[in-house]
């Protein structure tokens, strides 16, 4: 995982603080972020998880790469199905996470503009999970403690490569 922070990296836990307006600094962020989400095989990747606790979010679920600024959900259905997701910082773990199906997002854009955007299905997963990542939640939260003991092994040993440095 090149450039990516590990569970239990603690920027993983900080909530991200909201962007004033996008900046050549920002957008040169997001570019970085981009190359880093498809460096590592990622659908969508979190500024915290590059190391910089700021709500940007990059998305890639078909659609080519978009980049997303202080991004809320302000809508969500009330129909949720299950589906197994993956993290770039829980290398080889994937858990089933149930959520809503549909959403609706409020953003900034590139341009600095105020945008909207109706998702579903995976896609809409994709922005769930990487707008927790903006507030902290982490895919383990969203599982059961039956769960949590079965991927048990797996986030002990993330535990001792973090403490080994
Ligand atoms: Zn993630």
């Amino acid at each position: 995982m090149r450039n990516i922070r590990i569970y239990p990296d603690p920027i993983l836990r900080k909530k991200s603080t909201p962007i004033s307006n996008a900046t050549k600094e920002t957008l040169d962020i997001s570019q970085k972020m981009i190359e880093i989400m498809y460096a590592n095989d990622g659908v969508g990747l979190a500024a915290p998880q590059i190391g910089i606790s700021e709500q940007i979010i990059t998305v890639d679920y078909g659609e080519g790469p978009m980049v997303l600024f202080n991004p809320e959900i302000i809508e969500s259905s009330e129909e949720k199905n299950e589906l197994e997701e993956g993290c770039l910082s829980f290398p080889d773990i994937t858990v089933p996470i149930l959520r809503p199906i549909k959403i609706k997002i409020k953003f900034l854009n590139e341009e600095n503009k105020i945008s909207e955007l109706s998702i579903d299905n995976i896609a809409a997963k994709v922005f769930q999970h990487e707008i927790d990542h903006l507030n902290g939640i982490l895919i383990i939260d969203h599982i059961s403690s039956l769960k949590k003991a079965i991927i048990n092994s797996k986030l002990k040993k993330l535990e001792k490569l973090y403490s080994a440095g």
